[in-house]
């Protein structure tokens, strides 16, 4: 439908007026639900299916091959493929596909079919399905339509995805079809990684050798394996689709450029935890199915702060598998809302005015028989190792705040940091009070006085007894201790997790690194404990600007930030900036989590994205302006210039001036803000220079941007509601409330 008022009118009226779509439920022969712990990864083929249908030397070489990240044989991989295809074809699957984690940020993925001709005599062709060992383990996309930064040159444009056995395979079910799809990391020619999946699986061993170094030095002898993990909260919006048909800038961008907020938004503060709509619970229910059946362990759905916002949290996972698995949910999110009539927007910033969607990442460490190293515990012991990877962390941030602040960098983001709604852009660690007064004590070097439940003897040192049930939060941090983990609050909600978590690995692994060193030292000349204990109090001193618990939105936070000297990176070229400091990112290759060249390729893709993803919302804009707002406020002139034609008494003659007068200083506002904001564009996009264009964007379009969309959105207040064609924000805030 042509975009207008009437189209608007029935887009608003189509999406009150829409019916819950039933879901089919897994149902046992007699048509009895069945709970998900009866399906839940039926749709997976992992270690577990795998030790089902391998033989026991298959399985066992497999292990091995896992345990040591070595190659996988051939017969090996022979004899997986045999039973994956298998399993699959009996599942109707028809087709498999490498799916990867190009630098684009999302997934990729190309599809081909099981069939394989047979030669069944000369003459005679038969079509028999058919995967290969070497189908499983390796494929060659065409690398060059993805990103490397540079990394590639022409000649060698090869790029090649190899299966990473540690995380599951799956079916992805549509209405006409099954594909399998084969979690792969993508690299080149050389071994670089053109995706996102190596760093992260780079960072996890590293974070485990580092981790194991040091505990065996504070007395975990025996410890062989350190495992992160990872739990996401995901955040997006819902809105019915008419609305995205009918606005050019949410078809584009993912975000609406334009809109005057609701009268009524967030300011109730009655959507959070409310009750959720129905058609949306539908929509839950079904995106939980299709995850369970994934096996994607989804455990809490709640309303987020602004209308039509939600969250989705999973049950926490192994640092990889939960990565992956973000990737998946966030697909699934999309792909089940349109089955709904619905979109789910994943962009950090959908509508101006309300809050904006972010994912915190909940991650810990855990050694290998389980135990949480952030969790504090029962013994003395246990206490020690806490308080030690807690000042391992702090280190690991302090030193790194700047290139974590760069890694969440993102446009969609900056409308977030900083912004009153989401952790602002300056890193700093939430501790909350109890920890502050242990750490503090440590500091002086003071033993604390009080009852025996209160203070735990570290046979060096008495401290409180630290116990993970003391609730106090702060929503302003970055990076707060929550009880037994960290959250790293100021990830974007589109954002491929990886990324993020890969670096905050790498920072702890090299943190650990350093920790070990100077632990060796100190252990020449104290006992282990006395030194372990001296170590956490020179890191205490050391980090203490990074610790905070103040409110990080305060304008006093930033005086106070700029006075500690911790960096302030405002806008993602700020944040970028920091890539290209040698010094500053050493502790990535020293982690070997990336090369010089991966980090320096990483840069040139995020500058060159920045750019794109800015000039698709600055031609977006221009378009909003030049053929939906002009337009409108024409009518709109006209007909009250009609109107004052027909004034008799001279009071309302002048009344009436006073609107035209309205009208025309808006009206001239849009048109000379757009012909400002058009030579801007114009200019910036003959800047061949991506980093000088991406300076000027920053700089001199973004400003524009804003100017122009305040002389819109004034617009929208004094059009006629009849002649504005573009759906408007309560319409597509509030509409789910009625459904
Ligand atoms: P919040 O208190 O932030 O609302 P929860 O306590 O429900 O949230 O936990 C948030 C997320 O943290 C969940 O995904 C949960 O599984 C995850 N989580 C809990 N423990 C750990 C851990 N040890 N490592 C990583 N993530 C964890
Ligand atoms: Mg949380």
């Amino acid at each position: 439908m042509k975009p207008s008022a009437n189209a608007r009118h029935s887009a608003f009226t189509s999406a009150i007026d829409t019916k819950a779509q039933n879901i089919v439920q897994m149902t046992d022969q007699f048509g009895k639900e069945i709970p998900v712990s009866e399906y839940f990864g039926c749709q997976t083929f992992g270690l577990a299916q795998m030790r089902e249908k391998l033989t026991k030397d298959a399985y066992n070489s497999l292990l091995k091959t896992l345990d040591a990240g070595k190659k996988l044989p051939k017969e090996t991989a022979e004899a997986i493929a045999s039973a994956v295809k298998e399993w699959s074809v009996s599942k109707g699957v028809t087709h498999f596909s490498h799916w990867f984690q190009p630098m684009t940020g999302s997934t990729a993925e190309k599809h081909d079919a099981f069939i394989s001709i047979q030669h069944a005599n000369h003459s005679e062709l038969r079509v028999i399905e058919r995967f290969t060992g070497s189908q499983l383990i390796q494929g060659e996309p065409d690398a060059s339509s993805f990103p490397s930064g540079g990394m590639r040159s022409t000649f060698e444009a090869r790029g090649y995805t190899a299966w990473d056995p540690s995380s599951p395979l799956f079916i992805i079910e549509e209405t006409n079809g099954k594909t399998l799809c084969i979690p792969t990391v993508f690299f080149g020619y050389h071994g670089q990684a053109l995706d996102n999946k190596i760093p992260l699986m780079r960072s996890v061993e590293s974070v485990s050798n580092s981790a194991c170094d040091f505990l065996k030095l504070i007395g975990d002898v025996d410890v062989k394996k350190v495992q992160t993990t990872l739990g996401v909260e995901q955040e997006y919006f819902l809105i019915d689709k008419n609305f995205v048909a009918l606005r050019p800038d949410l078809m584009m961008t993912g975000r609406t450029l334009l809109g005057s907020p609701a009268a009524r938004g967030q300011q109730l503060e009655d959507h959070y935890f409310g009750a959720i709509p129905s058609r949306v619970k539908h929509f839950m229910q079904d995106a939980e199915f299709e995850l369970y059946k994934l096996g994607v362990p989804v455990k809490t759905r709640h309303n987020e702060v602004a209308p039509s916002q939600f969250e989705l949290a999973p049950i926490f996972e192994d640092m990889n598998i939960a990565s992956d698995h973000n990737l998946l949910t966030m697909d699934v999110l999309k792909r089940i809302a349109l089955k709904h009539g619905m979109v789910c927007l994943l962009h950090e910033k959908p509508f101006a005015g309300v809050n904006g969607s972010g994912k915190h990442n909940n991650w810990s460490m855990s050694n290998d028989k389980g135990e949480n190293l952030l969790e504090p515990g029962n013994t003395p012991h246990q206490n020690l190792r806490f308080l030690a990877c807690l000042a391992v962390t702090l280190k690991a941030v302090h030193s790194n705040a700047a290139v974590l602040r760069a890694a969440i960098a993102s446009p969609g983001n900056d409308h977030r940091l900083g912004a009153n709604e989401a952790p602002p852009a300056i890193i700093s660690v939430f501790l909350g009070s109890l920890l502050e007064d242990i750490l503090n004590t440590i500091e002086k070097g003071n033993t604390l006085k009080g009852t025996d439940q209160q203070i735990i003897d570290l046979g060096v040192n008495k401290i409180p007894n630290v116990s993970k049930d003391y609730t106090d939060r702060n929503r302003t941090s970055p990076f707060a201790f929550t009880g037994n983990k960290f959250e790293f609050r100021a990830v974007g909600s589109t954002q491929n997790v990886a990324v993020p978590m890969s670096i905050l690995n790498a920072a702890v692994s090299a943190s650990f690194k350093e920790c070990t060193n100077r632990l060796k030292e100190l252990l020449k000349k104290k006992k282990r404990d006395e030194a372990v204990m001296e170590l956490i109090k020179q890191i205490v001193k050391e980090t203490k600007n990074i610790r905070f618990s103040g409110n990080g939105y305060s304008d006093e936070w930033k005086t106070e930030a700029k006075k500690r000297g911790l960096p302030i990176l405002n806008t993602t070229p700020d944040a970028l900036e920091v890539f290209k400091d040698k010094k500053a990112v050493q502790f990535l290759v020293d982690t070997n989590v990336l090369t010089s060249e991966e980090i320096a390729s990483r840069y040139h893709i995020a500058v060159e994205r920045y750019v794109k993803t800015l000039e698709i919302e600055h031609l977006s804009l221009i378009e909003l302006a030049q053929s939906y707002v002009i337009p409108a406020l024409e009518k709109q002139i006209l007909n009250v210039g009609t109107v004052h034609g027909l004034m008799v008494s001279k009071s309302t003659a002048k009344s009436h001036e006073n609107r035209m007068n309205t009208l025309d200083q808006v009206f001239g506002k849009v048109l000379s803000e757009l012909e400002k904001f058009e030579t801007l564009v114009e200019k910036s996009q003959k800047i061949h220079d991506e980093e000088k264009r991406m300076w000027d964007i920053v700089e001199t379009v973004q400003p524009a941007t804003f100017k122009l969309r305040v002389a819109c959105d004034e617009a929208e207040k004094i059009v006629a509601d009849e002649l504005w064609p573009l759906p408007k924000y309560r319409e597509i805030l509030l509409a789910n409330t009625l459904a």
